[in-house]
């Protein structure tokens, strides 16, 4: 039996690691510039509140979840995804609803039993929001800019988003009859899993990626023909809205999410680069989940970005901009020449640590390597200044610095170390 990580799963580490606290770090700017507050919650949850939100007649609930009992035989399972256990938490606590729209933001790992391929793990990570509480166009909008603002900030480029109509519970119970009556005689010619969607979930064969159905698909009538004033008329505010706001946007009427409780305008970002697995994020109106879910009923709006895929879709190049300020900070590695000189490199390392400046020194031998040895570990983790302290140092009370990338080298008295760094610091 080996001991390596699960299938589908990863060990994110440095250097890559940067650029997720980057991207998580822009986020949470975004976040706080728009009063999006964050939540954090449980990884395990009862399989039931997924069940009956995300809806039984979907993949997730289908075939994805790791649900199992645990040991007081509760049915209880790795969260899919997070917008359920955010409206759960907000209707469990009565101070979450303290704004008349709460808008709540979320970072963390979610799961799915999928077949592991390019661009789809079982652990993956998303980066949401929710806003619960508004009717308004205004706030579909206002997560849309939303997330224009991160994808711009972590640069990346050709993304469109591709918008829908599903329409609400007075319209869309009317285009499903219409579907149905309009799929039945080609039912035959459908894949296996859209004649199951047949009965449980018609819309969701819209989206089928299977080349014959799509055929059928293709000549089907469109929700937009079938909407009610009240949906309509919201769907032309947002329109309006995010034109005069310049978000990129492309009608598709065949956009059907994977998850049964959208209603109204819903949404998916994707990214020319990504090849087949191309949603960095996705999202929509929910406006009937909170009242499902035993809250009182309210109206809400949110997205998921996709961790993973937001960074498969960022250039190599960007990715070394964007985490490059990080690298630049100033780092110096204290080279000691023998061992009675390690004891003194210790105290300055810690007295450089106490004021903040990032410094570090070999300890890898029991006795100190030689100078050449800590001079090439200094090259390689990319230190800026080099402190060298030998007997002479000592005895002098002064320290030799070498600048890594001029190469220049100067003496300076030992009590002036932290005043040279913040100085360097300040001219950096
Ligand atoms: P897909 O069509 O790719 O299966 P989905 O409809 O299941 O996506 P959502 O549940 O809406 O996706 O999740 C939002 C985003 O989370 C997706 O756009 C994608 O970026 C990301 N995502 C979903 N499932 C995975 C996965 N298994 N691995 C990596 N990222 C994922
Ligand atoms: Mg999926």
């Amino acid at each position: 039996m080996t001991l390596n990580s699960l299938k589908g799963t990863k060990d994110i580490f440095w250097p890559e690691i940067e650029i997720w606290r980057h991207l998580e770090d822009i986020s949470r700017q975004v976040f706080n510039i728009y009063s999006y507050r964050e939540i954090r919650t449980p990884i395990i949850e009862y399989t039931s509140l997924f069940a009956r939100s995300v809806g039984k007649s979907t993949d997730i609930i289908q075939k994805e979840m790791y649900s199992f009992k645990d040991k007081g035989h509760r049915q209880i399972c790795l969260r899919p995804e997070e917008t359920a256990s955010v409206v759960r938490a907000y209707i469990q606590h009565g101070a979450l609803r303290h704004r008349k729209v709460e808008k709540l933001f979320y970072i963390g790992p979610m799961f799915r039993s999928e077949r592991p391929q390019a661009g789809r793990m079982r652990q993956f990570h998303q980066i949401g929001v929710e806003a619960i509480g508004s009717k308004s166009p205004l706030m579909d909008a206002e997560i849309m800019l939303l997330l224009n603002d991160i994808l711009n900030k972590s640069k990346v480029k050709n993304y469109i988003f591709k918008i829908n109509n599903l329409g609400c519970d007075k319209c869309r119970p009317h285009y499903n009859d219409i579907l149905k009556k309009t799929i039945k005689p080609h039912l035959a010619r459908l894949c296996s899993d859209c004649k199951k969607r047949y009965n449980l979930n018609v819309l969701r064969i819209l989206d089928c990626k299977n080349e014959s159905c799509k055929r059928i698909v293709s000549n089907l009538p469109i929700m937009a023909d079938y909407l009610c004033s009240d949906c309509k008329q919201h769907f032309e505010k947002l329109r309006k809205l995010l034109s005069k706001f310049k978000i990129p946007i492309e009608i598709d009427t065949h956009l059907v999410r994977g998850l049964d409780y959208y209603t109204g305008a819903t949404f998916e970002v994707v990214a020319k680069n990504l090849g087949a697995k191309d949603a960095v994020a996705a999202g929509g109106r929910y406006d009937k989940l909170v009242e499902e879910l035993g809250g009182s009923a309210a109206a809400a709006c949110g997205f998921a970005i996709g961790l993973e895929r937001l960074i498969s879709s960022i250039s190599e190049k960007d990715k070394d901009d964007l985490v490059g300020e990080q690298r630049k900070s100033l780092f110096i590695y204290v080279v000691c020449l023998d061992e009675k000189t390690r004891l003194m490199g210790f105290e300055i390392l810690s007295e450089l640590r106490k004021n903040n400046i990032c410094a570090e020194m070999d300890y890898s031998g029991a006795e100190c390597h030689s100078l050449k040895s800590q001079m090439r570990q200094a090259n390689n983790l990319g230190a800026k200044y080099v402190i060298i302290i030998g007997e002479d140092e000592i005895r002098e009370k002064v320290l030799t610095i070498k600048n890594m990338e001029s190469g220049k080298q100067e003496k300076i008295a030992q009590d002036k170390l932290t005043y040279f760094f913040n100085k360097t610091a300040v001219k950096k």
